[in-house]
Order: C-alpha cells, then sequence, then structure tokens
C-alpha cells in the first residue's frame, strides 16, 4: 500500500511513500508520519492511502508520529479545498488546519504528581506530629497535588516519603487539564421558553437535522467529495433576527438537538464577542444534565499548553461542543452535526495572511463535506448571504422582535452641517446630543459613546499653510496620540514626537492644530463637559493589558462608569440594561472609504452600536451625528430596514457587477521601488489577459495604485479580477502562479474574496 503524503515544508505538491507490512493498518488519511525527503527526515500528514502508485522505487514511511490521527478526513478534505480556492500551498493550508501548540512533536499534557490516600491495612504504624498531621490533610482531600500539600502544610517532601514508605499513601503522576475557565463559578441554566418566531426556526434546523440522519449519510462517507460536487447538500440557514431577538437561545436549542442524535457541534463567534458572558452561557447549557458535556474553547490568547489540552479533549471525544474564533471552524469534532456562525457578517472572520480564507464560507463547504447543517446568524447579514437565502441557497429564518417585547431604540439623526454654520469649527457634541447626554446623568442612566477612530486627533495639521504630519513610510497622515504628545502611524507602527511648531520650514508657525477627532479627545471634551460625570475610554490602546477588557466590562455593569467611549470593541454583542442612550460621534467615518461595502459597513456598524441601547425596562435613544445625514446607509439604519437597504444596494452591486454578482480575486504587488512594481504588474495584466479565455465572464481592473499606496516603504498596486465563476478561475491560473518568476524584491499576493481592500 502507498500513503499519498503532504510535507509540511514548502514543496506545494504532495509525495507517494510506501507503508510498510508494520505500519499497514495504522496510517490513514490524517495520519502524521516522518518520511525521507533527501537526506533529510520531514513530518508530514497522509491525504491518501493507494493500492500502488503510478511512481517507481518509492522510498518507505520511517515512522508514524502520533498515534491518533488529529485531522478528521473532512478536515483533511477541506484542507485541500483551502488550497485550492485561496490559492496558497498545501502545506499552509495543512499548517492552518492544524495548529502549532498540537503538531509540536513535544506537546503532550501536563502531569503533575499527586498525593493519594491508600486503604489502610490494620494498625496504624507509628507516626511522627508532622506525619500525622501532613496524613490528616491527605485524609480530607482523598488525593491533592504535592505541592498543594507541602504548601498547606508546611511539611517537606521527606515527610511525605515516609508516610509513602509506610505505605499509608502513594505520589503519583497524574495529568492535569489546564482548563483557563476552570475556577469559575458556573450555574446551570435551564432552555427558555421559546417565543413563536424562534420555535419555528428551532424546528426548522432540527428538521435539518433530521434530514442529514435520514439520508444514510455515513460521517466517515468517503463519497463526501463527490456528494459536495454533486451538489447533494446539507441545509444552510440564514437566522436573520433583530438585534436582542434571542438568537442565542435558537443557537442553545438547536446544539441540544444535535446532541440529542448523538452529534457534536462547532460555534463561531468573532473574536472580540469571546467574552467570559459568551462562553458561559453555553458552558452553562450543558454542565449538567442528560445532554452534558464539555465545552471547549478555542481563542488566540490560549497559551500553547491550553491549546494543546482543549484539542485533545475535542479529538478524544469529551467536548462535542466548540466555541471559538475563526481558527474554530477547524476543530476535529467528532461527529460534527451543526455548524453555527454568529455575527456572519463581521470582517474579521475573514484572516489576513495566508491562507487568507473566510471562515463563515469554510463553514458552509465544510457543512457539505461532513455533512452537518450549518446555521448563519446576524442582525445585519452580509448581502452575499441575503442574497444566497433569497435565490434560495440558504433558507431564511427570521426573528422581527426583540425576544423580551422592548421597543427598537428611536433613532435620531443629527445633521452637523448645520452645527458647522452657526458655530464656529464643528462642535464634537451637538447640542441634541449635549442635552440628551445631561438628562440621562440626571437619571442615572448609563451612556455608551461610539467613534471608529482611536487616538486623539486623526492628524497633526497646520492651520496657517495647511501642512499635515504624513508617516515616512506609509501613504497615510500621523494620528496624534495626547498621552506623551506622539504622533503615530496605525498602519506601520511609527511613533514621532509631536512638534510644537510647524515643520514646513517656510512656515514654522506655532498655532499647530488637530483635525478630526479621536476616542482620547472625546473623552477629554466629555470630561470638560460634564466634570463629575465618570467616564472610561476603551480601545485598543486602552487594552494593552491582558484583563483591562473584562475590568472595564464589570466597573460599567456595576455602574461605577457612566459614560463608557469606545471604539467597535463596544459595538458587538453587549448587553447592558442600564443605557438608555448611545450616541454615534461621527457616523461618517466609515462611509467614505474607497470599498465597495463601505455602504454596508456602516449600515452595520450604525445597527450593531443602536443596538446596544435601552436592553432594559426604559426605552432606549440612539443619536447618530453626521454630516451627510441622508445617505441611504444611515437613513435605512435609523428605521431599522435592513430590506430596504439589501433592496437599494443590491442593485448598486448588480449594476457594477460587484459581489455577491461576481466574486473578487484582488492581487497586490509591492515592493520597494516603484517603477520596478509598477513594471511587473503591468506585465501581470498582460499575463492575465492572456490566460483568461472568458472574458464575458470577468472583469479584470487595473494594475492602479492601492488606496494605501505605501506601506511600511513599500509601494502597492492592486489589480482586480471579478469573475462569476472563481474555482473555475483559480484553477486556470493555479499552474501559471505556481511557476511565475518576480524580481526579488517585488512581492504578489492574490486575495480570494478580499474584505479588505486597502
Ligand atoms: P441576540 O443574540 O439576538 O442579540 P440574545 O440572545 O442576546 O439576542 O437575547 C437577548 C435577551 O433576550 C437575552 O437576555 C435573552 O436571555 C432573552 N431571551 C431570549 N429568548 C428569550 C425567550 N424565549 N424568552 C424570554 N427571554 C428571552
Ligand atoms: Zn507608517
Amino acid at each position: 500500500m502507498v500513503a499519498r503524503v503532504i510535507l509540511e515544508v514548502a514543496l506545494r505538491k504532495e509525495l507517494d511513500y510506501l507503508i510498510p507490512p508494520e505500519w499497514e493498518g495504522r496510517v490513514e488519511p490524517g495520519t502524521r508520519v516522518e518520511v525521507p525527503l533527501g537526506r533529510r527526515k520531514v513530518c508530514g500528514l497522509v491525504t491518501e492511502i493507494l493500492p500502488h502508485s503510478p511512481l517507481p522505487r518509492l522510498k518507505p514511511i520511517l515512522r508514524v508520529v502520533a498515534g491518533v490521527s488529529l485531522v478528521t478526513p473532512s478536515v483533511l478534505r477541506l484542507a485541500r479545498w483551502i488550497a485550492e480556492y485561496y490559492c496558497c500551498p498545501a502545506e499552509l493550508a495543512l499548517r492552518t488546519v492544524l495548529p502549532e501548540a498540537v503538531r509540536r512533536p513535544d506537546a503532550d499534557w501536563r502531569r503533575r504528581l499527586h498525593v493519594r490516600l491508600l486503604p489502610a491495612h490494620g494498625l496504624l504504624p507509628r507516626l511522627s506530629a508532622r506525619q500525622k498531621e501532613v496524613l490528616h490533610v491527605v485524609e480530607e482531600h482523598r488525593s491533592l497535588p504535592l505541592a498543594e500539600l507541602l504548601q498547606l502544610t508546611g511539611a517537606g517532601l521527606s515527610t511525605v516519603r515516609r508516610l509513602e514508605d509506610k505505605g499509608l499513601v502513594e505520589i503519583v503522576s497524574q495529568i492535569e487539564e489546564r482548563d483557563p475557565w476552570g475556577r469559575e463559578q458556573i450555574l446551570p441554566s435551564a432552555p427558555l421558553p421559546l417565543n413563536e418566531a424562534q420555535a419555528r426556526a428551532v424546528q426548522a434546523i432540527t428538521s435539518g437535522l433530521d434530514t442529514l440522519a435520514a439520508g444514510g449519510m455515513t460521517v466517515e462517507g468517503s463519497s463526501a467529495e463527490a456528494r459536495a460536487e454533486e451538489g447533494v447538500s446539507a441545509p444552510v440557514f440564514l437566522l436573520h433576527g433583530v438585534t436582542g431577538s434571542g438568537k442565542t437561545e435558537v443557537y442553545l436549542q438547536a446544539i441540544a438537538a444535535a446532541l440529542e442524535r448523538g452529534r457534536g457541534a462547532i460555534v463561531l463567534v468573532p473574536e472580540i464577542s469571546l467574552t467570559p458572558q459568551t462562553v458561559e452561557r453555553f458552558k452553562a447549557r450543558f454542565c449538567t444534565g442528560p445532554l452534558r458535556t464539555l465545552v471547549a474553547v478555542l481563542h488566540s490568547h490560549l497559551s500553547a499548553g491550553e491549546r494543546h489540552d482543549e484539542w485533545h479533549k475535542i479529538r478524544q471525544g469529551r467536548a462535542r461542543i466548540v466555541i471559538g474564533a475563526r481558527s474554530a471552524i477547524f476543530a476535529p469534532v467528532q461527529n460534527l452535526g451543526l455548524i453555527i456562525v454568529d455575527e456572519e457578517h463581521e470582517p474579521t472572520y475573514k484572516q489576513e495572511e495566508t491562507p487568507r480564507y473566510h471562515a463563515r464560507d469554510v463553514a458552509v463547504v465544510r457543512g457539505r463535506l461532513e455533512p452537518a447543517v450549518v446555521v448563519l446568524g446576524s442582525a445585519t447579514p452580509s448581502l452575499e448571504s441575503y442574497h444566497n437565502a433569497r435565490h434560495g441557497k440558504y433558507t431564511l429564518l427570521t426573528l422581527p422582535e426583540r425576544a423580551d417585547a422592548r421597543k427598537m431604540p428611536r433613532v435620531r439623526v443629527v445633521d452637523m452641517r448645520a452645527a458647522l454654520r452657526s458655530q464656529r469649527g464643528v462642535p464634537i457634541f451637538s447640542p441634541q446630543l449635549r442635552e440628551a447626554i445631561l438628562q440621562r446623568l440626571e437619571r442615572r442612566e448609563q451612556v455608551i459613546l461610539f467613534l471608529n477612530r482611536r487616538g486623539y486627533a486623526s492628524a497633526l495639521q497646520c492651520s496657517k499653510c495647511g501642512y499635515v504630519a504624513h508617516c515616512p513610510h506609509c501613504s497615510v497622515a500621523f494620528t496624534y496620540h495626547r498621552a506623551g504628545q506622539r504622533l503615530l502611524c496605525h498602519i506601520c507602527g511609527e511613533s514621532q514626537d509631536a512638534p510644537a511648531t510647524c515643520p514646513n520650514p517656510r512656515c514654522g508657525d506655532p498655532a499647530i492644530r488637530y483635525a478630526g477627532v479621536g476616542t482620547q479627545r472625546v473623552e477629554e471634551a466629555l470630561v470638560r463637559a460634564f466634570p463629575r460625570a465618570r467616564v472610561q475610554r476603551m480601545d485598543s490602546d486602552i487594552l494593552q493589558r491582558k484583563d483591562e477588557y473584562r475590568r472595564i466590562l464589570a466597573e460599567f455593569r456595576a455602574g461605577r462608569i457612566d459614560i463608557l467611549v469606545g471604539t467597535q470593541m463596544i459595538a458587538k454583542g453587549l448587553h447592558f440594561p442600564n443605557v438608555t442612550l448611545v450616541g454615534i460621534v461621527h457616523a461618517d467615518l466609515t462611509l467614505h472609504q474607497p470599498d465597495f461595502r463601505a455602504a454596508e459597513r456602516t449600515f452595520q456598524l450604525l445597527t450593531q452600536v443602536a443596538g446596544r441601547a435601552g436592553r432594559g425596562d426604559v426605552e432606549g435613544e440612539v443619536i447618530v451625528q453626521s454630516f451627510t445625514p441622508y445617505h441611504p446607509a444611515i437613513q435605512y439604519a435609523r428605521r431599522h430596514d435592513f430590506e430596504g437597504f439589501y433592496e437599494q444596494e443590491i442593485e448598486f452591486r448588480a449594476q457594477l457587477r460587484y459581489p455577491p454578482f461576481t466574486r473578487v480575486a484582488l492581487l497586490t504587488l509591492q515592493g520597494r521601488n516603484e517603477e520596478k512594481v509598477q513594471f511587473v504588474a503591468a506585465h501581470v495584466r498582460r499575463e492575465l489577459e492572456t490566460r483568461i479565455p472568458d472574458r464575458e465572464e470577468t472583469v479584470l481592473a487595473g494594475p492602479a495604485p492601492a488606496p494605501l499606496e505605501r506601506a511600511r516603504s513599500y509601494y502597492r498596486y492592486h489589480l482586480m479580477i471579478r469573475t462569476r465563476r472563481m474555482l473555475r478561475l483559480v484553477r486556470q491560473l493555479a499552474p501559471w502562479f505556481d511557476q511565475l518568476q518576480l524580481p526579488e524584491d517585488v512581492r504578489l499576493t492574490v486575495d480570494v474574496d478580499p474584505v479588505n481592500l486597502l
């Protein structure tokens, strides 16, 4: 027998090796093996077992590295799909589905010495006072870590050894799981009685689970790929529920239905929403009762050891539910039946480095391969997903009202142009917002102010000559940070002292000013305008320390903060009953970005932020300050009208042939020498023209300087391909990408279905 192996080194292809007779039966797809490569020994993963190879004289596999195969066959197929669709080397796709912490040969469980009480036989031997004391403590605990025992009693190791000699206790090495949530006390929660819309959603998902079972589709079925290509697919649901409509309860009961049918579940949430609060809601439901199971948590802040343990708990089938950020989509859940992607519209599901996969799209593909039911949930679905639902590819489930029968908040849009006309300069707070904040402070209610820009001011600008301080390495203006009087580049991190006078040699004016507003400046203005209010800022500058996020939210919850100012960090998923006012300081910030999704992003952000208001007994209010108050993204958000926004935005996408009517591949060329980059870009364009046969289906644009023309001293040029059939396109281009020879100092990256167009 022959094994086809992806090696964990850059090779871009799979190689065949003989399976020695003694390993036969132990090597299967997903097994990690060591094989010879030239004179080296390297590790790789078996992707396929073949009866024979077309090639003569194969070398044998040297060693099976891990006992259990760490990648399930369907995840392996997923890795191959990622390599093909996102145009990346197979070994990189493989690294992505199998984290470093698990792959490392020395990765293992943590063992600790424990002292265990042995059953007593006959007479108690004579003991010293010290020994008696120690034995007493062991009797109380029956078993406890050695280190803890020594600390509790102040005794030395020799005392414990003496007790061991006398046959009273034993010292054993025991696996101890690293559980980052171990110390939390979690109270079990019971399912809530569902409202009608929720019940309908759970019902639909449950019947979806039943069709999986009834279809006789075996989980290990080797024909999953064939099924996927035949279009025999598992159902995908789009759960469109307004903020506060109780989507989480639907997820929980859908998971229960999956567990009842012997299947596991993966829940993806954006990293930022993966708070203790969120995790607890899932743990609380499944920590007792007949469906009791461990809930594994995967996110980027886990230590390597914690990741190893979580991963193996899943692989061993002890954790049937996985909740995590983007990469949790690769978790080796046994008998996977349900994949939930919460906030499916979130751009953070896209990985911004190779492989540039989108976890929501990968989820849909994995659902098809397993097969498993997929549920995409959002208050503001992406246009792509909603389009799919409209055209019958997904099944639309709607939760039109808030679960607790509370009203949606009232949204007022304030035209800042009026403020501009009536005063000197633009105030940070319009009179309306100022008045509304005062009212809340008097009533002892809480306020959230949102601004999508950290720092103090967006730019340092001379009011006399117009000079703006720019980063020397990037084509962006510096952001002024008050603390330490620094100018900071948000692209490359370059930092300089802020000048006291205008640096323009022909000017030198001392009245250099700060244009544009950042969160720091809002904070300062608040303190000045409302001296008695307790104000707290929350953005990535504040959150340098790991626990700060938790601490601030706890303080806010406890009512020790009146006004919370922050970036999108506070826009998502938080639930504070006493927040009755949300102010959006500058709604236009996202609107004018050079991105065809700018309006969609703005609509989503406004809706999400507005959803933070009025989650308690008092009706919420939202004040949106804008210089383009009649923009559709703002007006539809004001009326909570997703459908209306969709209808008008989809029209624009159709006319311009943008997604969801096409798929985009964005090619970026970058290098330090601008002329060279330009030259190579023009060459790539000509090559693409000859290689893309079907120009009916495809639109080719560029090369043009990227909106972010220069970053970290690299010049950047874009080429954009839009096509109706991406998989066919990447298959056509793959051989050419593979052998493409670029000058050493020019780099090409390919981003399929890009989210960031800068
Ligand atoms: P979403 O995720 O859709 O924004 P949540 O799941 O956070 O909404 O639910 C909002 C609130 O409504 C939560 O406090 C939740 O406990 C409550 N809730 C959800 N479903 C029900 C229900 N069927 N009956 C009563 N309260 C519910
Ligand atoms: Zn820079």
